[in-house]
């Protein structure tokens, strides 16, 4: 006999769902009880994934657990808040336990590692399946990361290496192929990106701006000179390339990929040259590379500008859910 939604929600949701002391009332009521710290700011954010657009439906389904929560946690992140809870909408074609069950598996290992808790939702009966994930999290008073402080001389830095999900997901799509010793660590980071909280918290106070990477650097970049009313001038050869990025597409692809690619969930920030010692100090303690790759200006516009100071040309700057059409996740 099929589960009924609420059986389906105790089972699966309401059973994982961890207890933390700030949550007066979880999921079960029409609405959940929160005992927001005093002094912190609620930073509020949410993400949509959707079947054939932003995972295969037959993908694995602990995979698409992870990463609705990754992608939002990244968001976080973005912000430097603290993750604390999640509401959770999903909408299924059909009750299939196996899927629920790893799908869960994803969503609550990675909720679990970073302390935060299921405290309500919705579950809808739909043509695809359909799930948004909200995050909430805090950030003291006025210290939240935002896309608006750039100014110009301040450093722009990435984490990671950018580009490798854009290659997953082109080597999915078989647009380009990649030799096997790198293929598991490509789907890893397309389907398994692991949010970058440690160092959005240690970024407050520090950094200028900051962003996550969802729909490429480039085009991510650009976000945070429009907000903040300046510059910048990248320094593509800087661009730090993953060994697996860099042996399976030409220099010029790589170096498009790592600018263009989409879902890396990196942070981008920029950092005033009086911040540069704190934050090389502070980042050998990260477990992902950081990496300056340029400098914001006071000239608006993006220069791509490679070591001999001719401009490098971008075919693509990145993903637009109603321009674009290829396939993407973010
Ligand atoms: P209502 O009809 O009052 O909106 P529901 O019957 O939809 O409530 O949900 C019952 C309880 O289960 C609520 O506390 C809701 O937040 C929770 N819930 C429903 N779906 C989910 C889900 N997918 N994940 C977590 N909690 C859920
Ligand atoms: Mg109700």
């Amino acid at each position: 006999m099929p589960l009924s939604e609420f059986a389906l929600i105790d089972r699966y949701f309401a059973a994982h769902a961890r207890r933390r002391p700030d949550v007066a009332l979880g999921i079960g009521d029409d609405g959940a009880l929160l005992t927001p710290p005093v002094d912190q700011q609620l930073v509020v954010t949410l993400d949509t994934l959707v079947a054939e657009v932003h995972f295969f439906a037959a993908a694995d389904p602990e995979g698409i657990g992870h990463k609705v929560l990754a992608v939002n946690l990244s968001d976080l992140a973005a912000m430097g808040a603290t993750p604390a809870w999640v509401t959770l909408a999903l909408t299924l074609p059909k009750v299939d336990e196996t899927w629920l069950k790893a799908f869960c598996r994803g969503l609550f290992a990675l909720a679990d590692r970073y302390g935060v808790q299921l405290i309500g939702g919705d579950t809808t009966q739909g043509p695809t399946t359909v799930i948004t994930l909200q995050a909430h999290g805090f950030a003291p008073l006025g210290l939240a990361l935002r896309r608006t402080g750039a100014r110009p001389g301040d450093g722009i830095y990435v984490t990671g290496t950018p580009g490798d999900a854009g290659l997953a997901l082109a080597a999915a799509f078989g647009k380009t192929t990649v030799a096997s010793e790198y293929r598991d660590y490509l789907q890893r980071r397309l389907e398994r990106p692991e949010p970058r909280i440690a160092q959005g918290l240690a970024l407050r106070g520090l950094a200028s701006a900051a962003i996550d990477l969802s729909d490429g650097l480039a085009q991510d970049l650009g976000h945070i000179l429009e907000r903040s009313g300046v510059g910048a001038r990248l320094a593509v050869d800087q661009l730090p390339l993953s060994p697996a990025l860099a042996a399976s597409l030409d220099p010029e692809a790589a170096l498009g990929m790592a600018l263009a690619g989409g879902d890396d969930y990196e942070l981008c920030f920029t950092a005033p040259p009086e911040q540069t010692a704190r934050l090389e100090s502070l980042a050998l303690h990260w477990d992902c590379r950081c990496t300056c790759i340029g400098v914001i200006t006071a000239e608006p516009g993006l220069w791509l500008l490679r070591a001999d100071e001719s401009v490098f040309h971008l075919h693509r700057s990145g993903y637009n859910h109603f321009t674009s059409h290829a396939g993407k996740s973010d």
